[in-house]
């Protein structure tokens, strides 16, 4: 057996009951083959960047998991899916987004797939719940995710109790 790697998924949702369809989501991700559903964080509210629609519920999944980045990527398409997501256009309001953002240290280039997540360092609810879990989290190509964050500070996002 190959050692599990540390994998970071971002969690997303702005339609319908968005707190429920997170709940699924982990629970899914908990149900992955060759996976351990390792730590999640709290729900942060953040309003939506390039997207119209109402607020978004973010949050992020740590996995250790020996499924290569593609296979995990699929995964996440069909956690997506299974949980109705419709793409009717662009940066559509969604019920359900999962984003593979990082992968160990590992940098995966693909017609599919690029890690780690090319916004993700500009991306305040993603780095709060990141840092929440891994305070001292890097990024393989950008070093600190800290530094991002404070960059980012003009961006809302709240902690959900
Ligand atoms: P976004 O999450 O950027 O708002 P989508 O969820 O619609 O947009 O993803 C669009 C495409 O991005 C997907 O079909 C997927 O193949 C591709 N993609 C590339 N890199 C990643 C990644 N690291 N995580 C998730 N999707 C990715
Ligand atoms: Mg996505």
């Amino acid at each position: 057996m190959t050692d599990p790697v540390r994998a970071w998924i971002g969690l997303g949702a702005n339609l319908g009951d968005a707190r429920a369809a997170l709940e699924s989501a982990f629970e899914a991700l908990a149900r992955l083959p060759d996976s351990t559903l390792a730590r999640r964080s709290s729900l942060y509210r953040s309003a939506p960047v390039d997207a119209g629609g109402p607020d978004y519920l973010n949050a992020v999944a740590a996995l250790d998991t020996t499924l290569e980045p593609e296979a995990l990527l699929q995964a996440l398409h069909a956690i997506e899916a299974q949980q109705g997501r419709d793409r009717p256009y662009h940066h559509a309001p969604r019920t359900l987004d999962l984003d593979l953002l990082l992968y160990g240290e590992r940098v995966v280039h693909t017609p599919r797939l690029t890690v780690p997540h090319p916004r993700l360092h500009l991306r305040a609810f993603v780095l709060a719940p990141l840092l929440e879990l891994q305070p001292d989290l890097e990024h393989p190509e950008l070093g600190s995710l800290r530094l991002w964050l404070d960059r980012s500070a003009d961006q809302r996002v709240e902690r959900l109790a």
